[in-house]
């Protein structure tokens, strides 16, 4: 059957900026065969442009979109034949998955691995793209391979870890394969015991430790379920809700620069925050540099930095993407001209 192309329909509800612009054409796939059925029709219609939608949360729409959008709705969770042992299992997720609850489901089997990473919004499929990652995690730690459908040959073909490039936000299908490939599934290898936790972060440590919260004794290992808690109150204290205000999460990636060009920094802006990534590269947070220039709370027009996350730039109204857009350059310039720093951003710009 010839898939059934939408017009003209609204992407507001598709993305958590909840900027108001439409897509000329539209459709959700919920299976690999729709999808090449999809990807054939395109080379018959010849869109402009095809666009891959997850959730939505790691984009800005500049514009109504003039090509096709693609919604990835690709669902299922298996077990992976002969993978499981005492240990390990391994895990084939379809694209189309929300991510937290890919998250509560492995939480619920105890399989371990991605409890830091609960609560990140968007898909399975997205999360390779920008390799997530959050409380000193990343995806990259337990993505065994992903499943892609070349864009051109319509091959369906696995890409494993190493092939990846995954770096810091960063990947192989963010950068030198971007728009090849359409991730259709992910394979995850996860913990089913000795799980290997990550709770140096300070406000882990106090949510797991302290009376108020879950006061567990010093020398008690916490589970990953009770890690996963500790990161959903942290994030809901401290990260807007896109259903209440539009936004995407951080807007910039982290800086990483040269040692040697922080300390000649710290000399000129002794309080400046660095995390050593390696002996000569520093990492700064972009939060801290935009709000030293003043933005934290700031709004302009319908749009602003967030008042307790300044890396957090936000909808107020019924903003444009280009006036988003706008004030992440004004902000860009800033810290550009305060720290001679330059500062990317972690968002997809759709223009
Ligand atoms: C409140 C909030 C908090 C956030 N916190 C974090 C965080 O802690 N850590 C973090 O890393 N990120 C965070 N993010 C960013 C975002 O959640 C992630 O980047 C997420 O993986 C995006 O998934 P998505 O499905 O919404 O992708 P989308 O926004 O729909 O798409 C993002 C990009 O991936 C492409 N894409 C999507 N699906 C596919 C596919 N199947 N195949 C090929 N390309 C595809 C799109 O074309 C686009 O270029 C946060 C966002 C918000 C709004």
């Amino acid at each position: 059957m010839k898939p059934q192309i939408l017009q003209n329909i609204s992407l507001k509800p598709y993305n958590t900026f909840g900027i108001d612009c439409t897509a000329k054409n539209f459709i959700e796939v919920k299976t690999v065969d729709e999808l090449l059925e999809v990807l054939k029709l395109v080379e018959q219609e010849k869109f402009p442009s095809i666009f891959i939608l997850g959730g939505g949360s790691n984009i800005l729409f500049l514009n109504d979109f003039d090509g096709l959008v693609i919604k990835n709705s690709i669902k299922g969770i298996e077990k992976v034949n002969n993978t499981e042992n005492e240990e390990n299992i391994t895990l084939y997720v379809g694209a189309g998955e929300k991510w937290h609850q890919f998250v509560l489901f492995c939480l619920e089997n105890n399989y371990g691995g991605i409890e830091n990473l609960s609560l990140i919004p968007g898909t399975v499929g997205a999360a390779p793209m920008q390799n997530i990652g959050a409380y000193g995690v990343e995806i990259c730690n337990v993505v065994e391979r992903v499943k892609v459908i070349d864009r051109k040959t319509k091959e369906i073909k696995w890409i494993i870890n190493d092939e990846c490039q995954f770096g810091y936000r960063s990947s192989i299908f963010k950068h030198q394969a971007k728009d090849k490939y359409i991730i259709i599934g992910v394979e995850f290898r996860l913990t089913k015991k000795n799980h290997i936790l990550n709770t140096s972060y300070g406000a882990i440590q106090d949510f797991l430790y302290s009376e108020d919260t879950l006061n567990l004794n010093t020398n008690q290992i916490p589970s990953i379920n009770q890690i996963s808690k500790a990161v959903i109150a942290i994030r809901e204290s401290k990260l807007p809700n896109p259903k209440e205000i539009g936004n995407g999460g951080s807007f910039f990636k982290n800086p990483e620069i040269p040692s040697n060009q922080f300390e000649e920094l710290k000399k000129e802006f002794p309080t400046i925050v660095g995390y050593a990534v390696s002996d000569e590269i520093t990492k700064v947070p972009a939060g801290w540099l935009i709000e030293q220039c003043g933005w934290k709370g700031k709004i302009v027009g319908n749009t602003g930095a967030h008042k307790n996350q300044a890396l957090v730039l936000v909808n107020y109204g019924d903003a444009k993407g280009e006036e988003i857009w706008n004030l992440a350059k004004e902000i860009q310039k800033s810290v550009f001209d305060k720290f001679g720093l330059n500062i990317e951003p972690e968002i997809n710009i759709v223009g």
